[in-house]
């Protein structure tokens, strides 16, 4: 076999690039333009500005497939459902102005008489970045309706820039959505739907585009018959029409038992995700000759240099087989869930240098790519082998830095014995000691912890992190705010109170700031939805707690009332799917760790007399991998690591856990193994339904499912709840049922929120009497 060496011909690809501006620019120009104060002209002007300023970027860089079609004003789900014209009636007044319509889907309308509900939104795979649900009907049509990638493929040509435009594929774009009715599958909707595909890459190819990456990343994921042959049928049909050459992009995972439908596609090049799935190398042994393989090797999932060493042995194997005309270095997946650029990070307080040098976002990112490109060519240049060099001493300093590892936690982890998993006796007897100390009524009322974060709250927190008050004022300040809670849910009788947390900025942050292993940035923002984005903390070392984190606080709030005082704690499973987290350990030890360490907490919070404690674990569900047959694996542990962090207490010492959503159907039997004695969770927006399964579980401990939806300002009345209380008290025994809202008030205003808590404190005394 001859190898064709023309090194030219290796190319790299990056398959997305944040588009929320590395100032949260767009974010500030939607939210401008949505109060009403500014015009669309100037979203358009600021969104052409980062389009060009990514494109520039990754040219100047030396990028040869560059993605467009990738920015989009909301969510490029959304764009897909209008450039194929699949616009739910209820929008469909509103087709004249484009721009109107997109907003309205995106996030509802209500002017001028109209009020019309926003699509469902929904989280993007294991991500948390959330995508807008496309909607179907039995007699769904499809038209080519907007011509989004075309226009951007322009822009960016008229810069002198030939990209790569973007797509999701036929397939994912229909599995992502859902019926609006029954008797069909979305599925079934294929061969309307493909013409459409096959006119918008007809109209591509005009414009003069050479590739298309079309996003398939339901091939990670299991698969159906029907969707297999979904497949087969989508990618025969655009086969059989002219249209540029197609990169059929996975990520997220492996292609694993779908692996021959991927091969088996008529496409000219499939990209592999080799950071989630690094097995997938073996691919290799049966590649087509006539395709190209697209090697996922720098991280779009997290913040960590890449190894270029061993990403270059990958690569480097790939070439051997398939040669260079045949390989693409690339992202795994797009770089929108990391954030911008590490330069822009300057502040040694926040993020100390001996961390940052370990750290890569995108334009890291995108230089790393052109870098192993580089390296894979036989490093042609003194830059190149310079950054080789110094990335290798990173890499090799990153596993010995002794900011980073530390003995006395890895030793604790060794020491963990089987009991400590395990409450010292089982609910049933834990329960009659807690009830004892407890002496609460039937039907017992709480809340889930957080109060309005106001306006003066946020002001003061401000003020303090600017040193513009001391930190003696700023505690008193959140002292008083306390005390005026507390009084108020003693007045309003409820029976288990709450601090209200006004404390914290977030619920995750506030705790990794006070644990070693943890830091932060300035400007580490990844779009979440929408204008929306979170910067999440970096757990870059071993974990630990020096010292106490709210045993003040709750011991503080304690000493206002008689009643008991919950404390309040983030789990570690939160911790640890809300942040960027190691890679360089299995998922479960770093959990263990910050386990252990809010375990600490635990029982320094039952020394201080907390009775009752709250471990908050609204991510659990979050993080059930991708494949089904992984979820028992995954459960394991995160249900282990709730149970490490409940059971350094007493059997009087009431643990309660809450999460925000109640689909438990799947995964009913963990959620009971995680023995909390109380759980609180979401169920009034099903009125009650989703509690049917705890029903049928015979779900042994005590349960809170919540009475009103505290998404809304709306105040729910008396009656309501009640029967909403009636139902529940039909399902699960009323000794084991707890009244509360469905979540925390933080993002509630006042009046709403008493209004509210008094009714359900109405609805509670009604059904005891
Ligand atoms: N204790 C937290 C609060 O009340 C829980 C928030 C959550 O579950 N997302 O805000
Ligand atoms: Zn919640």
């Amino acid at each position: 076999m001859t190898i064709k060496l023309n090194k030219k011909e290796l190319l790299s690809n990056i398959l997305g690039y944040p588009r929320i501006g590395k100032d949260r620019e767009l974010k500030r120009a939607l939210e401008a333009y949505w109060a009403g104060r500014t015009t669309r002209e100037e979203i358009a002007a600021t969104a052409r500005q980062l389009r060009q300023e990514n494109w520039t970027l990754m040219r100047e860089a030396g990028i040869d497939l560059i993605p467009s079609n990738d920015f989009s004003y909301y969510d490029t789900v959304l764009d897909q459902a209008l450039a194929v014209g699949a616009i739910p009636a209820r929008y469909h007044a509103l087709r004249d102005d484009k721009l109107n319509l997109y907003f309205a889907m995106a996030h509802g309308y209500q002017k001028d008489g109209e009020d019309v509900i926003a699509m469902e939104m929904t989280k993007w795979f294991d991500t948390n970045y959330h995508y807008i649900v496309p909607e179907f009907t039995r007699d769904q049509t499809f038209s080519y309706f907007d011509t989004k990638a075309v226009d951007e493929f322009n822009e960016a040509k008229a810069l002198g820039i030939i990209t790569k435009p973007v797509l999701i594929g036929p397939v994912s774009f229909l599995l992502l959505g859902k019926e609006k009715e029954e008797g069909f599958h979305r599925l079934d909707l294929l061969d309307r739907l493909l013409p459409v595909y096959a006119r918008q890459l007809a109209e591509l190819q005009k414009a003069g585009t050479q590739w298309v990456q079309i996003d398939e990343p339901f091939l990670v994921t299991d698969l159906d018959n029907r969707a297999r042959e979904a497949f087969r049928r989508a990618y025969d049909y655009l086969a059989a029409n002219s249209h540029p050459r197609l990169i059929l992009t996975t990520y997220f995972g492996a292609l694993g038992d779908n692996e021959d439908l991927a091969l088996s596609l008529p496409v000219d090049a499939i990209h592999i995700d080799l950071v989630r799935g690094p097995e997938q190398i073996n691919i290799l042994k049966k590649f087509p000759k006539d395709k190209i393989l697209s090697l996922g090797l720098i991280d779009g999932r997290n913040i960590w240099k890449n190894d270029l060493e061993s990403s270059h042995q990958l690569a480097h194997q790939a070439i051997c087989q398939l040669g260079y005309e045949h390989v693409f270095v690339a992202t795994s997946c797009s770089l929108l869930h990391v954030p911008y650029d590490l330069e822009q990070e300057d502040d040694e307080q926040v993020l100390p240098q001996s961390i940052k040098r370990f750290l890569a976002f995108a334009k890291q990112k995108v230089e790393e790519v052109e870098l192993l490109k580089g390296i894979s060519k036989g490093i042609e240049t003194d830059a190149c082998l310079k950054a080789f060099v110094a990335n290798k001493r990173d890499i090799a300093a990153r596993q010995k830095s002794e900011e980073i590892h530390d003995l006395k936690v890895k030793e604790r982890l060794q020491q963990i014995k089987a009991e400590d998993y395990n409450r010292h006796s089982d609910y049933a007897h834990r329960s009659k000691l807690q009830h004892d100390r407890l002496h609460l009524p039937l039907f017992p009322t709480t809340t889930i912890g957080s109060f309005p974060q106001t306006k003066e709250v946020r002001s003061w927190r401000a003020a303090y992190r600017k040193g513009k008050i001391s930190k003696a004022e700023y505690i008193r300040l959140l002292q008083e705010e306390t005390k005026r809670c507390v009084k108020w849910q003693e007045e309003a009788g409820i029976d288990v109170l709450v601090h209200g947390e006004f404390e914290r900025n977030d619920m995750v942050e506030y705790f990794g700031e006070k644990l070693k292993g943890f830091t932060f940035t300035r400007k580490g923002w990844v779009q979440s939805y929408g204008s929306r984005c979170v910067k999440p903390p970096i757990i870059y070392g071993d974990v630990s707690r020096p010292k106490a984190m709210t045993v003040e606080w709750s011991r503080y709030a304690q000493s206002l009332t008689k009643r008991p005082m919950k404390g309040m704690l983030t789990g570690p499973v939160t911790i640890l799917e809300w942040s960027f987290v190691r890679n360089d350990q299995p998922l479960s030890e770093t959990c263990r760790q910050i386990a252990l360490a809010i375990r600490d907490e635990v029982v320094d919070l039952e020394r201080a007399s907390i009775g009752v404690i709250q471990i908050d674990e609204p991510a659990i569900r979050e993080g059930l991998p991708l494949r089904h047959a992984e979820w028992d694996g995954y459960l394991q542990w995160a249900v282990d690591c709730f149970r490490l962090t409940a059971s350094g207490v007493k059997d009087e010492t009431q643990i309660h856990t809450h999460m925000c959503y109640s689909e438990f159907n799947d995964i009913i039997e963990q959620i009971a193994r995680m023995d909390a004695d109380v759980i609180t969770i979401e169920c009034s927006r099903s009125q009650m339904e989703l509690l049917d399964v705890f029903r049928q579980f015979r779900y042994p401990n005590e349960i809170g499912p919540g009475v009103y939806d505290i998404h809304s300002a709306r105040v729910p009345s008396v009656g309501e709840m009640v029967a909403l209380l009636r139902k529940a008290a039909t399902l699960i025994p009323k000794e084991r049922l707890w009244v509360n809202p469905d979540c925390g008030l933080k993002t509630r205003a006042w009046p709403e929120t008493k209004a509210a808590l008094t009714n359900m404190v109405a609805a509670a005394k009604t059904l005891r009497s």
